[in-house]
């Protein structure tokens, strides 16, 4: 505000400079003339009240030349008061030395006196000066001041309730400003409170007589008598901002087919909207009622706004088609009482608009329009002529717009209207949705053809005929959207000026692009190929010498077909695959097309529910499973094939146009994610970047070694280790350390073996000799703080894993009692295990015992100072504290029931067919699956069959199916938040369970459950409505869905099959769930176990399990 302040007085005092000059040396020449009005601006005291009997006060003045506003102060926008120089009959001074306020100045209007008082007298007569100048200046218009002035006339005028204004106010909108006014008696000398320029606010309904308008700087709220005044100051506020942002351009080019100057259903004159697929125009009422059919009947966009949209050839259409030419079509067998007129009612406007387009009642049907297939070769054969008219006609008799004949390469209408240059034609079916590679990509104009065609690379490149043998040489060309190749690269300088496409031996098209992969084949380790929609899905390999040239190529190619948005990104990728795939992420959700691209090991994606423009992406490093499934036996998909899910947190489902592309990007995401390299950070990651390999022995040993004497000292088998490493390097998340298979040295050793084998130490070669150098010096704290300082230069997964070995080393000599391994022995190992690698060679030609002994000290110092150097942050320390606990309480739970403990893991007691019946007792480890538990269960019992593991409370009236891929300990771990009661009454038990058998039989149920059910949630049971969609679980008090009892994620719900009896249920059929992470309490409040769902009948109790099974188990119990 100081900058404005300053700026406008500095102006100020040169034109007062200004004036002195000009009337020194002209003084009788009459008032000078300055080509800008003159402004002020500044703090003045203003007496307040109409008849200027109340008290002062201090306002921020504003004097433009035109007008004089004031304000509370210069941070507000919204004025107390404008006051129009044509309203201004005089300025007086009236200087009252006896007063406080003695520098006075009155502004005289037609119905009142406004006094301000100035600080200095200087000030006093720089503003009456500058206001009388203006008011001697102003020139009436030749036929007088109207009343209301320059808002003479308005649109809408009334009086209004507004917000923060005592007394209604008087309104009035013209064009695109709106003002207020304290009464009508000030509308007449357009004196209003404030004004408002339309452009950039907005305006919305609160409630029935509420509007409210909202601009960057302030917002109004409106209340009107009723509810239709609203709605009628809705309209025209709209048409204000219309007003505001409109641009006319389009409009005239439009109305050169005269026709389009009325309403092509109604006649109202001047419409501005227009239906682009209809290739009409309407005005704001009809195409209000237009957009309610929908865009697949009519695609309604204004002429005045919409104004980006606007290219040529839609103008051009417009033009050609146009209201009469269409209305002979859309109107043909209207009688004249069917016609409506501008003030037509709603109701009736619609329901004729309805039957003229919805219905098509009236129009000129094709007189091919019984036979389809003639109409739609009848189309194929217009689209290539300029009769547009024709086209109109037999569109939308019924004609399918991506009609195609198979002997005639499958070309669609709008493919041929482009062949032959018909643009016309194109636009008119590219507005109904005739571009196929528009639909894809939603490119919102023929620009994207423009934009396709500045991509352009050419050069020779190695291809395959079909037999995809032998590589050719071929000169290939890359432009206006196409990639063609030739026989040399002659040919096409012969054909100088002629169309390729009569000298090229073949084309692609960006509208047959699918999709791009890496390859390598024998001859040439640098070849892609590119997956068409051409005949027979035509694949075409590629070769080039270079891979740079293979990347260049790739990236251009992409370029044709990515989404737009993507394209001048494309440079910034090196993938392995790029191209559109079918996406659903997580099983409830709907499947959308996706630009997806392959980078080493990272997948990246659009998400339709994210950010449609936006990359996401999912690390497959850190991917938990990844697999090809059959959808032939479920129907997840809507294609029938292989789909493709990744585990990744949430399931991805992908699939891809054709089955083979399908296959072809499972087998490069196996590829990427299953690195058998020896670098650190290739490996299979956790989401804290820890190899999974080092995550799983570390908790393979801290659940079964950890008081192992001379753990990590003592060798195993080495053909074992050996092995073990094996089959971590080929999957480690797949692996399951069994205690039967490998000793707890084993596993130790496996450990170790993996750091000497990696490409780099975990502590680096880099860093080598600063390690060295630094655990060497005497002064501790210089010490830390330069180890500190080294740990920070690691890269992440280095140092993510050095502070998980390091604690878990730390674990390890806390336990010397037992297993003997103090932080000397453990350094010994670790020490040299971590720097050097078993084939290294003396770093920097230096060797030496010296240097394995700094390796060791430097290992007893982060031993001895773990806590210093490696920071557990809060969710790490809440993490390992609630893993401990839970420990404890497993221990605990044993002594309660027939569980023990044994150094190995934890013993589980597994029932088979109910908590009465047989015991086993198996061995359970941490990472331990049910259905690996269900297998040793099987095996020991000799069992046949197909048998479930479920959960079991209450004496075994709830149970609960468990899925195969659960693990055993994170179930367990679960308990931990039940009262005590319900802990020992819970169990594991094995059933055949016929209810599973009934569930798979309605697995396909897709509609959304709905229905009137009973429902306890702490006592006694009432009816309510409960409602299962998008994986959420909701109760509602009635059937009009109002009230919400309570929402529950599916997701995160235990769902027991049965209800407890105890709770006097009205049947025996239903349900009861519980919210995992809950506390599960049992006191006088709430003496049942969870919420409890009654249902009428066995079926209608299965058919809900049914559907909240399936959403929680997508493919089933076992998978
Ligand atoms: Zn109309």
């Amino acid at each position: 505000m100081q900058t404005r302040m300053c700026r406008v007085e500095m102006l100020a005092t040169a034109v007062v400079h200004q004036i002195k000059l000009v009337r020194n040396e002209y003084p009788f020449c009459g008032p000078p003339l300055f080509k800008e009005p003159k402004k002020r601006s500044g703090y003045l005291q203003k007496q307040g009240g109409v008849q200027n009997n109340r008290g002062w006060r201090r306002r921020w003045v504003i004097f433009n030349g035109e007008d004089l506003r004031y304000y509370t102060d210069n941070k507000t926008c919204v004025s107390k008061k404008i006051l129009p120089v044509s309203c201004m009959a005089n300025v007086v001074n009236d200087i009252k030395m006896e007063d406080n306020r003695k520098y006075r100045f009155k502004v005289v209007t037609a119905n009142r006196v406004y006094i301000f008082a100035a600080d200095t007298l200087e000030e006093n007569h720089l503003w009456s000066s500058t206001i009388m100048e203006a008011i001697l200046k102003y020139k009436p218009p030749p036929d007088g001041i109207k009343d209301g002035g320059r808002m003479h006339s308005p649109d809408k005028e009334g009086f209004v309730k507004i917000d923060g204004i005592k007394n209604k106010c008087f309104m009035a909108i013209k064009k695109d400003v709106l003002c207020y006014y304290n009464n009508y008696e000030d509308f007449i000398p357009d004196c209003a409170i404030n004004e408002i320029q339309m452009k950039l606010a907005s305006v919305k309904e609160l409630g029935q007589t509420k509007l409210q308008l909202s601009t960057h700087y302030s917002q109004f709220v409106f209340t009107f008598d009723n509810a239709q005044e609203t709605q009628d100051w809705k309209i025209a506020i709209e048409d204000a901002i219309a007003e505001g942002l409109a641009d006319d351009t389009v409009l005239k080019k439009v109305m050169v087919n005269s026709s389009n100057q009325w309403c092509a259903d109604c006649r109202a004159p001047k419409p501005h909207w227009a239906a682009i697929n209809l290739g009409i125009v309407l005005c704001k009422k009809c195409a209000g009622i237009h957009r309610e059919l929908g865009s697949g009947i009519s695609r309604v966009k204004s002429l005045r706004m919409d104004t980006k949209i606007w290219t040529p050839s839609l103008i051009g259409l417009i033009v050609a088609i146009g209201n009469e030419n269409a209305n002979n079509f859309w109107e043909f067998d209207m009688l004249s009482d069917m016609e409506i007129e501008s003030d037509t009612t709603a109701q009736q406007r619609k329901h004729h608009i309805e039957e003229k387009y919805k219905h098509r009642k009236f129009c000129r049907l094709h007189p091919k329009n019984a036979n389809k297939t003639a109409l739609n070769q009848e189309l194929l054969r217009v689209a290539e002529t300029d009769d547009v008219l024709k086209t109109m006609q037999i569109l939308f008799s019924g004609a399918e717009i991506l009609y195609h004949r198979p002997g005639n390469d499958g070309e669609t209408a709008f493919e041929i209207a482009k062949a032959a240059g018909q643009s016309l034609q194109m636009e008119l079916l590219y507005q109904n949705g005739g571009d196929k590679i528009a639909r894809l990509t939603d490119s919102p104009t023929f620009m994207e053809a423009k934009l396709r065609s500045t991509v352009r690379q050419q050069g020779f490149m190695y291809k395959t005929g079909s037999n995809r043998k032998d590589f050719l040489r071929r000169w290939c060309q890359l432009e206006r959207g196409s990639l063609s190749y030739f026989l040399d690269d002659k040919t096409l300088n012969d054909a100088h000026g002629v169309d390729w496409t009569t000298t090229a031996k073949d084309s692609v098209g960006y509208d047959t692009m699918l999709s791009l992969f890496t390859t390598s084949t024998d001859k040439y380790a640098n070849s892609f190929e590119l997956s068409t929609t051409k005949p027979g899905n035509r694949l075409f390999l590629f070769a080039t010498d270079f891979v740079e040239d293979r990347l260049s190529w790739l990236r251009s190619l992409a370029k044709c077909f990515c989404p737009i948005w993507m394209m001048d990104q494309m440079d910034n990728y090196d993938f392995s695959f790029c191209g559109y795939v079918y996406l659903k992420e997580g099983l409830t959700q709907e499947w959308y097309k996706s630009w997806m691209m392959l980078c080493g090991r990272m997948l990246y994606f659009t998400s339709e529910l994210i950010e449609p423009d936006q990359l996401q992406e999912i690390d497959l490093r850190k991917v938990l499973h990844i697999r090809l499934q059959d959808t032939s036996t479920n129907h997840l998909c809507l294609e029938a094939g292989p789909c493709l899910v990744i585990d990744a947190g949430r399931s991805v489902y992908i699939q891809l146009d054709l089955q083979r592309d399908t296959e072809k990007l499972y087998a490069g995401i196996q590829l990427v994610s299953s690195s058998e390299s020896h670098k650190l950070d290739d490996q299979q990651l956790t989401t804290n970047n820890i190899p999974v390999i080092v995550e799983k022995c570390i908790t393979h040993i801290e659940l079964h070694g950890i008081t192992a004497e001379g753990v990590y000292r003592l060798a195993g088998t080495h053909s074992k280790i050996t092995k073990l490493l094996e089959l971590f390097r080929k999957d480690a998340r797949a692996l399951i350390i069994r205690n039967d298979d490998y000793t707890v040295h084993e596993v130790a050793n496996c450990l170790k073996r993996y750091f000497r084998s990696l490409d780099d130490p975990l502590l680096t070669y880099d860093l080598y000799n600063q390690w060295i150098d630094k655990a060497a010096l005497e002064d501790q704290a210089t010490k830390i703080q330069w180890y500190q300082y080294l740990l920070n230069e690691l890269p992440t997964v280095n140092k993510a894993t050095l502070k998980k070995v390091i604690h878990h080393l730390v674990n390890v000599s806390q336990h010397e009692d037992e297993n003997k391994m103090g932080i000397n022995q453990l350094a010994s190992i670790f020490g040299p295990a971590l720097m050097k690698l078993d084939s290294s060679l003396p770093v920097s030609g230096q060797t030496g015992f010296g240097y394995t002994n700094r390796e060791i000290s430097l290992m007893v110092d982060m031993l001895k100072f773990h806590a210093q150097l490696f920071e557990m942050d809060k969710s790490e320390l809440e993490k390992k504290q609630k893993l401990e606990k839970a420990m404890e309480k497993l221990k605990a739970l044993s002594s309660t029931r027939p569980v023990s403990t044994v150094d190995s893991g934890f013993i589980m007691p597994v029932y088979v067919d109910s908590p009465q019946g047989d015991c086993i007792t198996l061995q359970v480890t941490s990472t331990m699956k049910v259905e690996e538990l269900v297998e040793l269960a099987k095996e020991k019992k000799k069992l046949p069959g197909e048998w479930v593991l479920h959960e079991c409370v209450c004496d075994g009236t709830l149970e609960r199916p468990l899925n195969d891929q659960a693990r055993v300990f994170s179930i367990t771990q679960e308990w931990q938040d039940w009262d005590e009661e319900y802990r020992k009454g819970v169990c594991l038990c094995l059933k055949v369970s016929d209810l599973i058998q009934t569930m798979h039989s309605l697995y396909e149920f897709h509609a959304p459950l709905f229905g009137e059910l009973r429902f306890s949630e702490k006592k006694a049971y009432k009816k309510y409505c409960f409602e299962f969609k998008q994986s959420k679980l909701t109760c509602y008090k009635d059937a009009r869905a109002a009230n919400k009892i309570g929402e529950w994620e599916v997701e995160k719900l235990s769902i027991f099959h049965g209800v407890e009896r105890r709770r006097n249920p009205p049947t025996e059929f239903g349900f009861t769930f519980i919210v995992r992470g809950e506390r599960i309490k049992k006191s006088r409040d709430m003496p049942y176990f969870g919420r409890s769902v009654a249902c009428t009948t066995r079926e209608e109790a299965v058919n809900w399990l049914a559907g909240l099974y399936k959403a929680q188990y997508p493919n089933g119990f076992h998978s």
